[in-house]
């Protein structure tokens, strides 16, 4: 499959390691016609994104991941914008305001397990950005408590990890709904972290598809070839996009280059198409 689209990277927005107009140009670099950037919970790298499409010669696609509220596992709804949704990072401000207050009590409780980090540590390192556990994890790389990334969220950050705390979160209907309300196309990103066995993740899909979810993720790093197989049957039988991407955080965060997943040309074709109507209806 020669991939043309890749609709899921992250940049200094939120935890990705490059800025917007560097992963755009990475983007281009790779051969890709088309990129979204999707950071967690916020749009404010999406301007200087799509400023920069002309200049690199490459699409460029306003995106965002919102985290929502989901057990057993992990949901992340992607969003797609035919243009710069205005208005958009007003919505998500109870998000960032529950990242900020999130990080207190990681630190607190990596204090307690004898880890010396201070909570200015973390908020030097992630800057004007919205503050994520990748930031926790650059830090104990820094100083040295852990090796890696997998070090860091293995022993401390994961879910259910000693270090881990829950943040605020939209509603996965919220999620959806607000991505809709501001002409964009809900997707639920990488569906594997949602950790349901078929008939629940079934079930799961459709009630989403009920609130108006456009599209899955299904070509993506950590997939097998099964579940892509499964993502997509469940899309065709909802009539739901398949979307794909790599999830990019940059050089430093795992060990793939922007466009390794992603869509071909006639999946960015429907996507395309089915993107742009939003901006006329
Ligand atoms: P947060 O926004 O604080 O929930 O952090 C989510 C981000 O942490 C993901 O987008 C990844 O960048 C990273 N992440 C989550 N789980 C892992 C893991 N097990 N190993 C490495 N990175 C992870
Ligand atoms: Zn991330
Ligand atoms: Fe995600
Ligand atoms: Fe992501």
């Amino acid at each position: 499959m020669h991939i043309r689209a890749d609709l899921h990277v992250h940049t200094r927005a939120s935890d990705g390691d490059l800025d917007p107009e560097q992963a755009v140009s990475q983007a281009r670099f790779s051969g890709l016609d088309t990129v979204a950037v999707t950071d967690h919970d916020t749009v404010a790298g999406t301007q200087e994104a799509l400023d920069s499409a002309k200049k690199h010669g490459i699409e460029v696609i306003a995106g965002v991941e919102i985290s929502a509220v989901f057990e057993p596992g992990t949901l992340h709804i992607l969003g797609y914008f035919p243009s710069y949704p205005k208005g958009f990072e007003q919505a998500l401000k109870p998000l960032q305001e529950a990242r900020k207050l999130r990080f207190p009590r990681m630190v607190e409780k990596l204090n307690k397990l004898g880890i010396d980090i201070s909570l200015e540590e973390v908020l030097k390192i992630a800057g004007d950005a919205q503050v994520g556990r990748p930031h926790i994890a650059k830090v104990l790389i820094d100083k040295g408590s852990v090796r890696d990334f997998d070090e860091a969220f293995s022993r401390y950050l994961a879910k259910g990890r000693p270090a881990y705390v829950e943040k605020e979160k939209m509603s996965p209907r919220e999620a959806i709904q607000t991505i809709l309300a501001h002409k964009g196309v809900p997707v639920l990103a990488h569906p594997f972290t949602l950790e349901l066995e078929k008939p629940e993740l079934r079930r799961f899909i459709r009630e989403l598809a009920d609130y108006g979810l456009m599209g899955i993720e299904v070509s993506y790093p950590e997939h097998t070839r099964s579940q892509k197989r499964l993502f997509a049957q469940i899309a065709r039988e909802h009539g739901l996009l398949i979307t794909g991407g790599t999830d990019y955080h940059g050089p430093g965060q795992g060990g793939l280059t922007i466009g390794a997943y992603g869509l071909d040309k006639e999946a960015l074709s429907v996507f395309r198409e089915r993107l742009y109507q939003r901006s006329s209806s």
